[in-house]
């Protein structure tokens, strides 16, 4: 670091070269995030100063954290009090973490505990037992990618705390027979997180007939992401318990702050990104939302139109705004998608197929351009 500081227009110029480097979402189709609503940017920037990890000092942005999860609550049919079960995480690699903390901690007689997910889950889990020891059981998947629910009572035993099922898989979109996990959950008394990082932004907007959430009697927790679906800014992530107390299995004594326990992970916490969710879900409303679901669907089903008249077929027919196209090397054509004609996109693991996510900056002329460039390759 140098002895003298740069004048405001030195710094200015640097960040605008920044800025510059990095890559607009125009052809980004591999990302969960997206550009943020207006409203939610504007928000944020009023509230930057506020730390959620010291509370007291800022009785004004807690009471909107309160809010948010009133309206969390009110998306996930909990009706046991939203506001005083949970918190506004980084995000879901957070809220993951702390789910599945709460069931270790309220679990201590198990000396060597488990918990059982589909071989789906996000790579956030493999950070909990990297961090914790705890044991991550992987359940197989069943051929619509579901997760296999025999796999899953052949991996349960004496240790096993929790089970985990994925409303929106990260890869396909794809949602797991909650309601049949949460029976298997009541029979062995086991917690359920459900991680709707993605979905919980887009399942109550659908209009579909899926039973994922609170309303689903075995489900404890649940992971819902407002920086992705929810058009909120970074980092705003969402973990809310059934009960009270499972939130208190995360309390730390903390003896010089405006309150004397946290139950967070991280200390320090974004008030900005409470103000921002606040703004944007209540500026938008489930109308608002609706519209939003209603054209990445729309766009979802017409990329996957096009691609089917060029011969390409999707992996599963899409359950959300997520596809994955079946194509010979797919690494090879990602390659040249991204070196040939700048767009961005993933690979699935298994199958090994292109991975594209139909966000809210994907608009009709993006996908008839990134058909167009695909036929080329193909
Ligand atoms: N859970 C699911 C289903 C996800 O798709 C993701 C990210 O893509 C996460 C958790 C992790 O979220 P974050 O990157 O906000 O920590």
């Amino acid at each position: 670091m140098e002895e003298t500081g740069l004048s405001r227009d030195e710094i200015l110029s640097i960040l605008k070269n920044a800025k510059s480097a990095d890559t607009s979402y125009d052809r980004v189709l591999s990302s969960m995030c997206t550009y943020p609503h207006e409203i939610a940017v504007l928000a944020h920037t009023q509230f930057i100063e506020a730390n959620m990890g010291d509370p007291g000092l800022f009785p004004g942005t807690y009471d909107l954290e309160k809010k948010v999860l009133k309206m969390f609550g009110s998306l996930l049919h909990h009706n046991n009090d939203p506001e005083e079960c949970g918190y506004l995480t980084t995000g879901g690699t957070e809220s993951n973490i702390q789910a599945i903390r709460s069931m270790v901690n309220s679990r201590r007689d198990v000396k060597k505990p488990n918990v059982v997910m589909p071989e789906s889950a996000h790579f956030s889990f493999d950070k909990v037992a990297d961090l914790s020891g705890i044991e991550i059981r992987k359940a197989s998947l069943d051929h619509f990618l579901k997760v296999d629910l025999g796999s899953v009572r052949s991996l349960i035993d004496e240790n096993t705390i929790g089970i985990v099922g994925i409303a929106g898989t990260t890869e396909f979109g794809q949602i797991d027979p909650i309601e049949q996990l949460s029976e298997i959950a009541l029979e062995k008394g086991l917690f359920l997180h459900v991680d709707a990082a993605f979905g919980g932004f887009v399942l109550p907007f659908m209009g579909l007939d899926y039973r994922y959430d609170f309303e689903v009697e075995g489900v404890t927790s649940m992971t819902i992401d407002p920086h992705k679906m929810g058009l909120s800014t970074i980092p705003s992530g969402g973990l809310m318990f059934r009960e009270t107390e499972y939130l208190d299995d995360l309390e730390i004594h903390t003896p010089y702050l405006s309150i004397n326990k946290q139950y967070s992970l991280t200390g320090t916490r974004s008030g900005a990104a409470v103000a921002s969710t606040y703004a944007v879900m209540k500026y938008l409303g489930r109308e608002g939302y609706r519209q939003v679901i209603d054209q990445c669907m729309e766009q979802t089903e017409d990329i996957v139109a096009g691609a089917k008249a060029l011969g390409i077929e999707p992996v599963i027919d899409p359950v959300m705004n997520i596809v994955a196209f079946q194509v010979p090397d797919a690494d090879n054509i990602r390659k040249r998608l991204l070196d040939e004609f700048g767009w961005h996109v993933s690979i699935t693991r298994k199958p090994r197929a292109l991975r594209l996510v139909i966000m809210p900056h994907i608009n009709s002329s993006t996908i008839e351009l990134f058909l167009n460039d695909l036929e080329k390759l193909i």
